[in-house]
């Protein structure tokens, strides 16, 4: 439920709100806005009329979310989420690029990357040092020494690093070493590790499972939300098809989709979605047009060398070129067309 403040309303009014919801058992967020502050009311609230709260003379309006997923709308969140990293450096408000190679191979690979990043004016830097590969004779990452070599380069270059992991008992070391925990397409459902990264303040970049519908996406979104961690990007990655000229379908719906619903920041990552390296640049433009807040991208500066995902990284010149283009595609959507409209979805 969420309870719509009347304006003019003082915080004694919100005290209140909040009491009952605690007497019921509910637990609540709190968004005071420019325009209107709202409580949401977070539970099973399937058996309390909404009355008992628009009966309040500050409530203006009581509304009923029928969705399964709330802490990710923009009904509890008007406000869009941006997750600050300090010294300007942030996600959510400009398009931005993260990249990276798919495992991190040795220092010298990450350090040529790290410096090339660096160079041209990147700010995050992306690296498996655990990967899910789905054979089990595939190289399986350097694991903790592999975090190690991205902190050294993060370091060195000043670079915000984003890594995966795979299970709860490495969150304590991730948070030593990355500055965001990616949650791969394979975890994207692990309920436990989700819940678990609610209760890190480390900012979280999942993945979009990649046989799941953006419902139930929003829905692994709203676990870690619901366990304490607000700092949630999500990414579409592809999902699987009959389609099997690309890796996976990039579904490009899902972004105006859960722009609409979610105050969430939204990134595209084209390189799993394409799996060839040649089709990664219009993907990435096409992730701009439609709205996403920045793009993971693999690159390599020897793909053929590559001990993962070679096929789908970019060379360094695909890579400064691409960039140079997302500067165009981009500020032709700031220059925002007359009459965009914005998909809402139901509540
Ligand atoms: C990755 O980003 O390294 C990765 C394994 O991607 P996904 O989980 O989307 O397959
Ligand atoms: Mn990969």
């Amino acid at each position: 439920m969420i309870v719509i403040l009347k304006q003019g309303h003082v915080d004694t009014d919100i005290d209140k709100i909040l009491g009952i919801a605690n007497e019921l058992g509910f637990k609540t967020h709190v968004s005071r806005g420019t325009e209107r502050s709202l409580v949401g009311i977070i539970g099973d609230d399937s058996y309390v009329s909404k009355d008992v709260f628009a009966s309040l003379d500050c409530v203006e309006e009581v509304i009923k979310v029928l969705k399964p997923y709330k802490l990710v709308t923009k009904y509890f969140h008007p406000e869009k989420t941006v997750i600050d990293f300090g010294n300007g450096i942030n996600i959510g408000e400009k398009f931005e690029i993260i990249a990276g190679p798919c495992a991190v191979e040795s220092l010298s690979q990450i350090d040529e990357i790290g410096a090339f990043l660096k160079e041209k004016g990147m700010k995050f830097l992306r690296g498996g040092a655990f990967k899910p590969r789905t054979s089990p004779y595939s190289f399986q990452g350097l694991g903790k020494e592999g975090l190690e070599y991205l902190k050294i380069t993060a370091e060195k270059y000043d670079l915000k690093v984003v890594s995966e992991i795979l299970v709860n008992e490495d969150i304590a070391m991730f948070e030593e070493y990355v500055d965001i925990i990616q949650v791969g397409s394979r975890n994207a459902q692990n309920f436990k590790l989700l819940q678990s990264l609610g209760n890190t303040d480390k900012p979280v970049f999942l993945k979009r499972g990649y046989m799941n519908t953006v419902q139930e996406f929003l829905q692994s979104a709203e676990y870690i939300i619901n366990s304490g961690n607000w700092n949630v990007m999500l990414c579409e990655r592809g999902i699987r098809t009959f389609e099997n000229s690309t890796r996976n379908t990039l579904d490009i719906s899902a972004v105006p989709v859960i722009k609409g619903i979610s105050h969430l920041p939204l990134f595209v990552d084209p390189s799993h979605a394409a799996g060839k390296r040649e089709l990664v640049p219009a993907l990435s433009y096409a992730a701009v047009a439609a709205g996403a807040d920045g793009i993971m991208v693999e690159i390599h500066p020897d793909p053929e060398k590559a001990v993962s995902d070679g096929r789908q990284s970019l060379t360094f010149d695909m890579f400064e070129n691409m960039v140079e283009n997302i500067k165009m595609f981009e500020s032709a959507r700031n220059s925002k067309p007359v009459g965009k409209e914005e998909y809402k979805s139901e509540v």
